[in-house]
C-alpha cells in the first residue's frame, strides 16, 4: 500500500446534481417483530411519504425507519478536476 501526501486543498463537499438523491422508508411498528414492508427507493420525499400515508391508512402502523442517500462530489477552489494538473489543462486546451 502506498501513501501519497499531496498539497493542502480546501475542497468544499457539494452534491452532485448528476445523481439523483435516495429517499426510502421501512415500516418498524410491531410489538415482537417489525412488520417490515418496504417503500422502495423514490427519487423525492413526497413519494416516500405517500406511500407511508397508505400503510398507516391500511395497517395503523406508525412508526418507520427512513433512509436518505445521496451522492457527494469534492469541488477543489479553483474549479478544476481532481487529479488534473494545470499544465496539464493548458495542453489539452493548445
Ligand atoms: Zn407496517
Amino acid at each position: 500500500m502506498s501513501r501519497r501526501i499531496f498539497r493542502y486543498v480546501a475542497f468544499s463537499i457539494v452534491q452532485d446534481v448528476t445523481a439523483e438523491p435516495e429517499y426510502a422508508a421501512r415500516c418498524v411498528s410491531g410489538d415482537e417483530s417489525e412488520c417490515g414492508a418496504e417503500s422502495g427507493v423514490g427519487h423525492h420525499p413526497a413519494e416516500v411519504e405517500e406511500w407511508q400515508r397508505k400503510h398507516t391508512q391500511e395497517t395503523r402502523h406508525v412508526r418507520y425507519r427512513r433512509n436518505f442517500a445521496d451522492y457527494a462530489v469534492m469541488e477543489p477552489p479553483d474549479g478544476l478536476p481532481v487529479g488534473l494538473q494545470p499544465a496539464r489543462v493548458a495542453r489539452v486546451r493548445a
